[in-house]
């Protein structure tokens, strides 16, 4: 249907490749392929969606609700190739199509979810579901409620004169919230700190001087500048043994975004007021409410609760942080002080060096031993390397996925890509993707891949890891097991298609496996004696982990705390404020916050999740998923750690279920009650300042 020559010619993007699972016929694709795929995907789906709209029989859940599931299958097909390319392995000819496209892209989204007639189609639909007339399964009623739900969140159900106001408000701040980046990005730049004594930068090891000299030598400089990243306290700070110099760092940091000519500050209040009128005109009292519809927690309120919960407790050993450091001196800790005397203390005190740890760690023995045998040990999952197929470059590794639960014949769960090694084309850091979604109405299988950074070693060396690296490889398998494990009818609820809150929760659970003394006698050998990582080590690593949690979690809580505040506001509320600085002050201290010493991590004029990033009203999500992740981690403990039953219940109430389900049903399913952030104080070292006081190093897991 959608192939644009003879019939027998099967296209490289937009056609079934014939390989297993659905695997892209990569080598038969090329990038100038790309752009006119997704032209001929989004006709066809347009055209899809068009004919729903003029069906002359009266609206149905199959006719038009699973239709819409049905439709846009080339697009969703060519799309997950493209962007599946695009992370790993940016060319120039793909970042052009990407800005050709995006703006192709948003228009056709549009286009479909404030169509009238459709939305007219689908509340027929939902209004006689909700009227009981409707006799539906589970997943295909909640189908038409998500349909139903996100068509209104568009403005499908506003007037013309309403939705006229909502497209100009969605324009404007599309251009307020770049606007919002360009600043930050120039003011930034303006603001990275000259050194021209070298004296200055004692402490800051030679390797960590090249970049800085370059930089210097970039800008026109003599002598060496430090460029400033995103959070309030600078990473190299720790290094800096010259007070003053900290200070300038520090002080140059708080100006982000407040620079003449780069002044964040108008931006950020027509921001906040703008997201307040669009939520009040889509009938809601601010623009949090409108996020947090559609997260697990539900209601701002939920997740200010939570976050508000763990405040004392953080609070406390921030304090306590702060003395130690201090080494009992009576006076404030300089906040510009804080990461070198941590750093300091750290290294004195726990002697943990990545050269000692990483022989304990080689990436194969790490994936073979650790990762995927915890994943055996759960699921009843295997592993089989597929050299006969292939990645989309020579160094990505296929593996097939099998499950000793499904019969033979069709034991095949899906097919894994591994492309862990760095190159200049990649994007940085880590993280899942999808070529191919589980759904049963589609009749297909998943195909994922997880992708890191890791430093290729030199020529028959092997490749290891420092522990944070394994803890990586260990969370980016979980969110693939996530994706492989699907059991779901309808694509939209399909594997990591879950709410934000939510979709780093078996990620984040997963990274449990790495640290499990039996999982560590078992991976974490030396690679050229054979030795199992000795405890002492281990345990020191642990305390070096958690020493400054406190500190940490209270910079976490006064940002997440200001972006929840900003988008509380009701639109005459947003009208009234016109002092940036009052206003955090007041937050911060209206929530116990305002420790002597501490910024919150971001202030908001270089506030970019959530003014220029996804994330506004959602920066809470981290620290949500984390206590999830953590009160479950203390279950799996609590029932012996990798036992198969634990990983049944897992994957039946939470991994095979994707979107499908009411989160917090599913956790309570599994875990007998709510989730309680006790378990996260507990391995963030921060319960024991409540319960008999003393630093958070001293605090054990009890
Ligand atoms: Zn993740």
């Amino acid at each position: 249907m959608t192939a644009p020559s003879a019939d027998t010619a099967r296209h490289p993007l937009l056609d079934e490749s014939g390989l297993p699972y659905g695997l892209p016929d990569f080598a038969s694709i090329t990038d100038a392929d790309l752009e006119p795929a997704i032209r001929a995907a989004i006709d066809d789906h347009a055209a899809e969606v068009a004919a729903v709209v003029a069906l002359p029989e009266e609206p149905t859940a199959e006719n038009t609700v699973v239709a819409l599931e049905r439709s846009g299958r080339a697009l969703h097909r060519v799309l997950s190739t493209f962007y599946g390319l695009l992370g790993p392995d940016a060319t120039p000819a793909r970042l052009e199509v990407d800005r050709v496209v995006s703006p192709l892209l948003a228009a056709h989204h549009s286009a479909i979810m404030s169509d009238p007639a459709l939305y007219a189609r689908v509340d027929t639909v939902f209004r006689a579901l909700e009227d009981g007339l409707l006799d539906l399964d589970d997943e295909t009623a909640r189908l038409v409620r998500r349909h139903h739900r996100d068509l209104l969140r568009a403005g499908a159900g506003l007037d013309d004169e309403e939705r006229g106001r909502l497209t100009a408000i969605d324009t404007r701040l599309a251009e307020l919230t770049t606007a919002f980046g360009e600043n930050l990005l120039a003011s930034t730049t303006e603001l990275a700190v000259p050194v021209t004594d070298e004296a200055e930068l004692e402490g800051l090891p030679e390797s960590l001087r090249a970049p800085l000299a370059a930089a210097a030598t970039e800008a026109g400089r003599e002598g060496w500048l430090i460029p400033l990243g995103l959070p309030t306290v600078q990473p190299i700070s720790a290094w800096l043994a010259h007070a003053g110099l900290r200070r300038r760092v520090m002080e140059a940091s708080l100006r982000r975004g407040a620079t003449p000519g780069h002044d964040n500050t108008p931006i950020v209040l027509e921001i906040v007021r703008l997201r307040a009128e669009r939520a009040e005109l889509l009938g809601l009292r601010c623009h949090a409410d409108h996020v947090l519809a559609v997260e697990t927690a539900g209601t701002p309120e939920a997740a200010r609760g939570l976050l508000l919960d763990v405040v004392d407790a953080a609070v406390t050993n921030a304090r306590n942080e702060a003395k130690d450091l201090l080494g009992g001196e009576e006076r404030e800790l300089d906040p510009a002080d804080w990461a070198y005397l941590s750093e300091r203390l750290r290294a004195e005190r726990f002697e943990v060096d990545d050269a000692r740890v990483r022989p304990f760690f080689e990436l194969e023995r790490t994936l073979r031993d650790g990762v995927m045998h915890a994943a055996s040990e759960l699921y009843g999952l295997r592993f089989v390397d597929r050299p006969d197929l292939s990645g989309y470059l020579p160094d990505v590794r296929v593996v097939e996925v099998f499950d000793e639960q499904r019969t033979e014949r069709d034991a095949g769960v899906g097919l894994l890509l591994l492309d862990y090694y760095a190159r200049p084309t990649k994007r940085g850091g880590a993280w899942m993707s999808s070529f191919r979604d589980q759904s049963r109405l589609l009749d297909e299988r998943p195909v994922v891949v997880n992708v890191m950074n890791l430093s290729r070693p030199a020529d028959g060396e092997p490749t290891l890891l420092t522990m944070d690296e394994v803890t990586t490889l260990f969370h980016e398998f979980g969110h693939a097991l996530h994706g492989l494990l699907s059991d779901v009818e309808y694509p939209v609820f399909s594997g990591t298609s879950v709410p934000r809150d939510f979709v780093e929760f078996p990620s984040q659970v997963n990274e449990m496996w790495a640290r499990r003394p039996d999982m560590l006698a078992r991976y974490a050998r030396h690679v050229a004696t054979g030795e199992v990582i000795d405890d002492d080590l281990v345990a020191r690593m642990r305390q070096a982990e958690r020493f400054g949690e406190g500190q940490a979690t209270v910079e976490y809580l006064g940002a997440a705390l200001l972006d929840l505040a900003w988008h509380s506001l009701t639109r005459a509320e947003a009208e009234e404020v016109t002092d940036i600085d009052a206003f955090e002050a007041r937050v911060l201290a209206d929530a116990g916050l305002d420790v002597p010493g501490i910024h919150p991590r971001y202030r908001s004029r270089y506030f970019q999740h959530v003014f220029a990033g996804g994330y506004s009203a959602a920066y809470y999500s981290y620290f949500w998923a984390e206590v999830l992740d953590a009160d479950a981690a203390e279950w799996f403990d609590e029932r012996g750690g990798l036992q198969r039953s634990s990983g049944e219940a897992m994957r039946r109430e939470v991994l095979s279920r994707g979107g499908a389900i009411d989160f917090l049903d599913a956790y309570r399913a599994l875990r007998g009650s709510d989730p309680s952030p006790r378990a996260l104080l507990r391995r963030r070292g921060l319960d024991s300042a409540v319960v008999g006081g003393g630093a958070a190093v001293a605090g054990g897991r009890s």
